[in-house]
């Protein structure tokens, strides 16, 4: 419906618009399709104690693999599926996934891993989070200890008592809590202290010039000295060369993830490699 307007830059703004909508529109069918279809896979990225340098828990990471096309990285689709409040039944399936991968890896003996599920802002904010992540802790008899959910700074801002409310309820589930992207958002330090966290994930930005930009060193000694006085955890995130690694060695960071140790992988790939290395430890 064409609106009758002269003015050329109007008509180039609602042509972009239209453009942009209709793309959201046709990745949101796919997407719902795709979640049916089961199209949707999981990889999951070892994290790293750094005192004995095992693996300690992975990161669930979500894929979008289409039939017989390349695989959809999630900065790509989680941005819609948050719009379009896809994430409710698509965060639900991530967790559930995940929780049952932990369980079938303690089942088959491999040494316990902490499973890492990201949360999205529309999945924190709902109602039935609480419901949910208990609900599936039960189906999958997963010790929820062996739980830890990832957030982001952003999702506390806008009603900060109901967030700890929220947070304390998951506590008290007995799940891990971490931060994620840590540095990115409006961290409130204030918040930090009233937060039941338990973890602190250093955002990759800072680790990806540690070692040539004397800021990005100085933000993440800085995140480090703040965590240990907090008495939180901290890990470094997106670790890639040995440089970055001495730096955070050197700074006592906890924990440790990136690809110089290990890419997200399938769960049968990592489980061939879990099984190979745990008989090193
Ligand atoms: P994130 O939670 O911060 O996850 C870490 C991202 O860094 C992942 O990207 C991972 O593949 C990547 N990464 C790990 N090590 C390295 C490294 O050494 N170098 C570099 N350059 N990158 C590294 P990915 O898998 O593309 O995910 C991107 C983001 O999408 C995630 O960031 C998270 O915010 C979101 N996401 C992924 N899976 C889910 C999910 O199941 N639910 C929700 N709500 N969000 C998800
Ligand atoms: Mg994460
Ligand atoms: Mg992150
Ligand atoms: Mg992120």
């Amino acid at each position: 419906q064409a609106k009758k307007d002269g003015r050329n830059t109007y008509r180039y703004h609602t042509a972009a618009l239209s453009i942009a909508a209709n793309e959201r529109l046709r990745v949101e069918n796919r997407l719902r399709h795709a979640l049916a279809a089961e199209e949707l896979v999981l990889h999951y990225q070892p994290l790293i104690d750094a005192r004995t340098r095992c693996v300690v828990g992975v990161e669930a990471l979500v894929r979008w693999q289409p039939l017989g096309e390349a695989i959809v990285s999630p900065g790509k689709f989680i941005p819609v599926a948050e719009e379009t409040g896809l994430i409710v039944p698509l965060g639900e399936w991530v967790l559930r996934t995940a929780c049952k991968q932990a369980r079938a890896w303690i089942d088959a003996g491999l040494p316990r891993l902490v499973m890492a599920v990201n949360l999205s802002v529309r999945q924190f904010q709902s109602e039935n989070l609480i419901g949910m992540v208990q609900r599936i802790l039960e189906e999958t008899q997963l010790p929820a200890n062996c739980l830890e959910l990832e957030l982001t700074e952003s999702m506390f801002m806008e009603q900060v008592e109901r967030s700890i409310k929220t947070l304390n309820k998951l506590k008290a589930l007995g799940v891990n809590l971490a931060i994620d992207d840590f540095g990115t958002g409006y961290s409130s330090l204030i918040y930090l202290k009233r937060f039941p966290i338990d973890k602190l994930k250093i955002d990759q930005s800072f680790v990806r010039d540690l070692a040539d930009d004397p800021n990005d060193r100085e933000i993440a000694a800085t995140i480090i000295a703040m965590a240990r006085g907090l008495k939180l955890n901290v890990l470094a995130e997106g670790i890639e060369s040995e440089q970055q690694l001495d730096f955070l060695r050197q700074h006592d960071c906890d924990y440790y993830q990136g690809y110089l140790f290990h890419r997200p992988v399938p769960a049968d790939e990592l489980e061939t490699w879990l099984r190979k290395n745990s008989t090193l430890q």
